[in-house]
């Protein structure tokens, strides 16, 4: 299932041949009580371990699901090794460094899981769209972006980026849902309405930053986000397969147990 949501590096990402409600074959009745309890028993490893971290890029326009797969994939984990970081409108004092200084001083540290809502991807996505720079300045920030990441994974950072892609016609329904329900209405932002008629343009922004960005040190992996089920089971996934290869274990106990008793 997983290595077709790869973003191949060097290859286009191929968004519109790519289908936001695929099912991936998943079942919906099927449990992943068992795939959560893994990542759960991993990451207390990694946290014990303290010498690698993990870190999550989770990107997708509005209504595409962000905080609700954070809410899923992040059920039961030690709030302790985990930090949920969001990125929005940089403030005056972002505004004054760099793209990636507000992002390099969010980077989980070792032993740690970052799972990031939005990410330096909206500063070649958002400018973009809404003009915020010239071309030419955000051009040259996927070499940047790639170079940077480089060097997060040469430290000890695993590094998975994922595209929650949802289509228009469902972003439209859960941005109408959304303006209905009093408990969802707090979430709606007037910019939303902008957005979504950027839809097109939004798209094609991806299509380019996720073919120029996806590395072997730091792939993309597209997500069918159209079905909540599907998404959670595929991003689920995603981060025990990160988990698994990085193998994390229990510190070596230096101390001689055998002389001490608890009384
Ligand atoms: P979300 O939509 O993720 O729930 P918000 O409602 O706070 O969160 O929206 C965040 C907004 O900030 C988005 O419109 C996003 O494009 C914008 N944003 C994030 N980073 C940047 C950036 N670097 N430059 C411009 N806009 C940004």
């Amino acid at each position: 299932m997983l290595s077709q949501l790869r973003v191949k590096p060097g290859h286009a990402a191929g968004l519109e041949a790519r289908d936001p409600a695929d099912r991936l074959g998943v079942d919906r009745e099927r449990d992943f009580g068992d795939d959560l309890a893994e990542l759960r028993t991993l990451q207390d490893r990694l946290w014990a371990e303290r010498r690698r971290s993990l870190l999550v890029v989770l990107q997708g326009t509005d209504a595409a699901g962000k905080d609700s797969t954070i809410r899923h994939v992040f059920t039961g984990i030690n709030p302790h090794g985990c930090r949920v970081e969001d990125f929005a409108q940089p403030s005056t004092t972002e505004l004054a460094h760099d793209y990636l200084w507000r992002v390099h001083a969010r980077c989980p540290a070792r032993g740690q899981i970052g799972i990031w809502n939005r990410s330096h991807y909206e500063d070649v996505i958002a400018v973009r769209v809404r003009s915020l720079v010239p071309a030419k300045v955000w051009r040259r920030r996927f070499r940047h972006i790639c170079e940077f990441e480089r060097m997060l994974a040469e430290e000890g950072t695993t590094i998975v980026k994922i595209l929650l892609h949802i289509s228009r016609k469902e972003q439209g329904a859960r941005l109408r849902a959304r303006l209905a329900d009093p408990a969802k209405q707090w979430k709606f932002r007037p910019e939303d309405i902008e957005d979504r008629q950027r839809f097109g343009q939004i798209e094609a922004a991806y299509e380019e930053a996720l073919t120029k960005t996806s590395t072997t040190w730091a792939p993309w992996y597209v997500v069918p986000a159209d079905r909540r089920w599907v998404r959670n089971a595929a991003v689920t996934r995603l981060l025990l397969q990160a988990l698994r290869d990085i193998d994390p274990q229990f510190p070596d106990v230096t101390i001689d147990l055998d002389t001490f008793t608890v009384d």
